[in-house]
Order: C-alpha cells, then structure tokens, then sequence
C-alpha cells in the first residue's frame, strides 16, 4: 500500500484536503482490502484510486494456523518476490514480526531466509501491508496489533529508509497510530545502520542479535561478523546507549551444545557489564529448527544458562518458540517461494525497469 501514491491521486483529481484523513481512516483503522470499501468517497475517486494506488500490492499466497494462535503469511510481491509475516499471541496481547526484505544478504547459518540470498528490499508500502494484514486477522478476533518486530525476513538496517519510512506510517497518530516505542528493528550487527538510528528522533526500539559471545563462534554462525566483529559492535552499541540513553535489546539463540554452555553465558554478562551496564535486556530464544543441522538446547542447557544471568543479575526473558508446529521460524515459509524469488530476479537482470 503506497500511502504517498493514493495522496498524490488526490492532488491529481483536485480532491479537497478533508479526503486525505478519510483515505487514512480507510487503509488504518478501517483496514480495507479495496478502494471500493472506503464508502466515504466519491466512486470517481475509488476507481481512480484502484487503478493509480491500489490497497494491496502483495498478494497473499499462502496462510498457516498454528495450534497457539500464532498465524503466518507468505506474500509475494507484484514482481514476483516472497516476504513473509507472523501474528503471534501472547496471552490477549497480540504482535506481528514483519519481513524488511524478500531474502537477506547476510546467511546466517541458523538461518532458513539466509539460504536464499538477497531478492530485493522491500518498500515502506509493502513492508506495511504485512502490518495492515496482521490488524485484520487481530480483528477478526477482536484483538488489536500491540507490537511491531522487524525480526522477519531480511536485514532492516539494510534498508533503513523504507524501514523508517514504514516506522513513520505505523506511528502516525493520524492513521494505525502505533507508539514508536513498541516497534522494534532488530538487526544482525549492520554498524552503518546503528550509527544511523543514533540521530534519529524516533524512539523505536533497537535489538541486536548476538548468539555468540566471542568471534570465532560468532564469524561461524553470523558471517556479518567478519566485517563487524563483536568489539566494533559493542562499540557501537557503546556510542548508542550513550547518545539516545535507550536500552538495547539483546537477542541471544539457544543452540545446543553450541552457544549455550555456562562458560558462554559468562562471557555473555562479561560483555554485557562492560559495554551496556544498566542499558541492556536479553531476550533468551528458544531456537525453531529450520533444517540447517542446528537444534535447540536442551531444557536442562537451558536452565544452566539461565542460572547464570540468574547469579549475574543480567535482566532477560526466555522467548519460547511460536508457531513450532507450522514453519513460522524466520524464512521458513518464504523459502518455499525462493524458487519464484530467483526466477524474479533473473527476469528483473534481463529485463531492467
Ligand atoms: S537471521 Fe536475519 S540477518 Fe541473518 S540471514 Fe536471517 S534474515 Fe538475514
């Protein structure tokens, strides 16, 4: 849904200003699926609107329910490109991980998004349609979207402006009027990015995924970490504690036998009290196989890890896995259309727009 398209319809069709609310009201509040649906306007203008700036630019390929409320959506793009989106419910309270771009560049091993390389960003319009889609399968019951995470598809700081773009159309108090605050950008380490959301005025959330406390294992299941390795970053992190006084989320995947010993999550707390003391937060996830050979911790690996940043007074929380039962780790679904995805690229590189 490109917002500033169906605005510029207005403008185009000499439409009074005390439309541009009414389109508003139409795509984010009463979350229409057609122009045809705003019954507030002109039918001139909905067609108009229908031909020039339509509601959906996605089409919705494919849904799964999981038997915990969680719901996941596979789109594809007009172009022919795969982005997915999962609602999760925890208890009554209701929130949407979104896709930032079909594919990612940056394979991280545990990673089923990461085996399908980059297709391409997606816009501000598409990223927020994954939203629009969310709030009206909340509705449907009776729930409303609490929390936005980019922790989809893709790396959003490698997209920062469509990323933003998409935060400002969230946030708008005027139209889905989500507070900044419960948006989240997580990110695999992309230092450009985070020196970036430093001067920015929005107060969304920042969430760096770690899943290693040293180097070696990082560079191993991250390979963005041989460009940033875990000094720069925290580094960064550093600098953005410092200049924002936000807290940083930290995301931290359990995989047994591999991140997850007592002596990891020492280090963990180490790196923690050095470089974020007082600014930080771990979200402990329970990792959601995707086929990479990776597994999840054992609950007992899980509990020792726990004990430590028990004894260490690091705050935390364990994230359980949403959704185990349908494919709704990141990518899962949406690698079922990487076939579409890459012939959508060879056809983009022989066709050029
Ligand atoms: S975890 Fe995120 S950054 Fe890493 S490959 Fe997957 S989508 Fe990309």
């Amino acid at each position: 849904m490109d917002l500033d398209a169906a605005l510029a319809v207005l403008a185009e069709e000499g439409a009074p200003n005390y439309r541009a609310d009414q389109i508003r009201q139409a795509i984010s509040r009463d979350f229409i699926t057609a122009w045809d649906e705003a019954s507030t306007l002109p039918k001139a203008l909905r067609t108009a609107l229908e031909e020039r700036a339509p509601v959906r630019e996605l089409v919705l390929e494919e849904q799964q329910y999981s038997q915990d409320g969680t719901v996941k959506a596979r789109f594809s793009t007009h172009d022919g490109f795969p982005a997915e989106a999962v609602l999760m419910r925890h208890g009554d309270r209701h929130a949407v991980c979104l896709s930032s771009q079909s594919g990612c560049a940056l394979k991280c091993t545990f990673c089923a998004t990461g085996t399908m390389g980059l297709g391409r960003s997606l816009t501000k319009g598409e990223i927020y349609e994954q939203l629009l889609w969310a709030a009206r399968t909340a509705r449907d019951r009776n729930a409303r979207i609490r929390n936005v995470v980019m922790m989809g598809m893709g790396e959003p700081l490698q997209n920062l402006d469509n990323v933003l773009g998409f935060c400002r159309l969230a946030n708008d108090p005027d139209g889905f009027g989500l507070g900044a605050r419960s948006i989240a950008i997580s990110t695999a380490g992309w230092l450009p990015g985070i020196e970036a959301l430093i001067a920015e005025p929005m107060q969304v959330k920042l969430a760096v995924s770690l899943h290693a406390p040293d180097d070696v294992l990082r560079t191993e299941l991250m390979p963005v970490n041989k460009r940033y390795p875990i000094a720069e970053l925290m580094g960064m992190l550093e600098r953005y504690r410092e200049e924002t006084r936000r807290r940083v989320y930290v995301e931290y995947l359990l995989l047994d036998q591999v991140n997850d010993r007592v002596e990891q999550a020492d280090r963990l707390a180490d790196l923690l009290y050095k470089h974020l003391p007082g600014g930080h937060h771990v979200n402990l996830i329970w990792y959601n196989p995707t086929g990479s050979g990776l597994n999840a911790s054992a609950p007992e690996r899980v509990e020792r890890f726990q004990a430590v940043l028990d004894k260490r007074r690091i705050p935390y929380t364990l994230r359980r896995s949403k959704g185990s039962d349908i494919d709704a780790a990141c990518g899962q679904l949406a690698v079922k259309g990487a076939a579409a995805a890459a012939r959508a690229a060879k056809r983009a590189e022989r066709e050029p727009a």
